[in-house]
């Protein structure tokens, strides 16, 4: 499958799509690079999400559609108090139902420890690709974010 960069936003019919979208954004602008991605599944097996979050600071939460299960993003739940979450809606169709999948980039050398977290997300109904949120990670270890997607 491709994205579809023809008009006005990329779009991709495929889930699998969230990482190139994020490295090929990274690289349009000129961002750091994302070196590991994991794309989000429910326990249920469901990978359709709502979305809420605060992309001010740089927070996110996903509930499952199939089974309601709400998780927090990596280390959103510790700074959850302190943010403004929003219901996120897709600005094309205002569906408001995503595939999600995180992109990490890494520290060079010893660890290997996350230093950017970047949540991509694919509207599930018109396909259009965005990234809701991002934040630095500024302590360590931080390696087991990449299993909190
Ligand atoms: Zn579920
Ligand atoms: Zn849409």
């Amino acid at each position: 499958m491709a994205i579809d960069k023809s008009g006005d936003f990329w779009t991709s019919p495929d889930a699998g799509d969230i990482e190139r979208f994020l490295n090929d954004l990274a690289a349009e602008e000129g961002s750091i690079p994302i070196n590991r991605f994991r794309a989000a599944r429910c326990a249920c097996g469901s990978i359709e999400f709502r979305l809420r979050g605060d992309d001010e600071e740089g927070r996110a939460e996903r509930v499952c559609v199939a089974c309601k299960m709400a998780r927090f993003i990596c280390d959103s739940a510790d700074y959850w108090s302190e943010a403004e979450p929003e219901r996120l809606v897709c600005h094309v169709c205002d569906n408001d139902t995503f595939n999600i999948g995180i992109g990490f980039s890494l520290e060079k050398g010893k660890g290997p420890d996350v230093q950017w977290v970047t949540v991509g997300e694919r509207c599930v109904k018109c396909g259009v690709l965005g990234s809701f949120a991002d934040w630095k990670i500024s302590y360590s270890p931080s390696a087991h974010l990449m299993d909190q997607v």
